[in-house]
């Protein structure tokens, strides 16, 4: 497949070179005894129950767990698409856990791109218009977002099908995307919800390569993975449970916590 990863580098401003000091990483985001109850006819669910957890700048980390235990939930407050209940959240070194709807939503823009289960392409839109429409929020003028949708159909191998609908491609093809669609902004952080998970394991090895493409650029990434041989590849796993990282593993090259 093609993987023009060179001609595009979404979050490289965030890579490891711009730490002040050699083998000091910022953090990209720091949740600290962080819980969120979900509430429904007189229902309380503790889907998050005091989470503490600091993904460097630049780190891969992958997200296990059986389901229900709250991973969803977590990339959800991580992206600043739900707010905890109790706890501080610093997101780029900014607190973020006291932000309004609109500052959530600008940052949100700014600074993450998603990847979900299910594609959620939009369907009557071109591939290209789904691409784009990150950039419609971000306000990017008309020529730059041509210029970006191009380049990021290039890195996922989809510029012949610029033209096509959602509903003429492959589950594969249509992942690939929603990449496209979650890099076009050169997001600093990208979340990934189980982005393998309705593809078969030659896709699914695609969409990998891909996100290990960008995490190579400089882009942050958490991915909750049901599938182990994926989850490994990352620097760091994490396990949830009733809301609770309760295990983490790393990798060979993963920068280990100080505290
Ligand atoms: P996972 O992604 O690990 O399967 P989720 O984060 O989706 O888990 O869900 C964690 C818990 O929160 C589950 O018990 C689930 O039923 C509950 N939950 C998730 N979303 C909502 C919601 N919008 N309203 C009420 N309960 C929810
Ligand atoms: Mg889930």
């Amino acid at each position: 497949m093609n993987m023009a990863l060179h001609s595009f580098a979404p979050g490289g401003h965030d890579a490891r070179a711009s730490a002040p000091n050699a083998g000091l990483v910022a953090d990209a985001l720091h949740l600290e005894d962080v819980s969120l109850v979900y509430t429904t006819d007189k229902i309380e669910t503790l889907a998050l129950d005091n989470v503490h957890l600091r993904v460097r700048r630049g780190e891969f980390v992958a997200i296990e767990g059986p389901s229900g235990s709250g991973k969803t939930t977590l990339l959800s407050v991580i992206g600043l698409l739900d707010a905890p209940t109790s706890g501080r959240y610093r997101l780029f070194d900014e607190p973020v856990e006291k932000l309004p709807l609109r500052g959530r939503a600008l940052l949100r823009s700014q600074r993450i791109g998603f990847i979900f289960q299910d594609f959620n392409l939009i369907g009557d839109l071109s591939v290209a218009d789904n691409v784009e429409l990150p950039l419609l929020y971000a306000r990017v003028s008309a020529s730059e977002r041509r210029a970006r949708v191009e380049a990021a159909l290039d890195t996922v191998g989809m510029t012949h099908r610029a033209d096509h609908f959602p509903s003429q491609l492959s589950g594969g093809q249509q992942q690939r995307v929603a990449v496209a669609r979650a890099v076009v902004a050169k997001p600093s952080l990208l979340l990934a919800d189980e982005p393998t998970g309705n593809l078969d394991s030659k896709n699914g090895e695609a969409i990998m390569e891909l996100l290990l493409g960008l995490h190579a650029q400089g882009t942050t990434v958490c991915m909750v993975s049901h599938n182990p041989a994926f989850s490994r590849l990352a620097q760091r796993v994490l396990f949830l449970s009733d809301g609770q990282i309760t295990k983490e593993t790393f990798g060979n090259d993963a920068p280990r916590p100080r505290s």
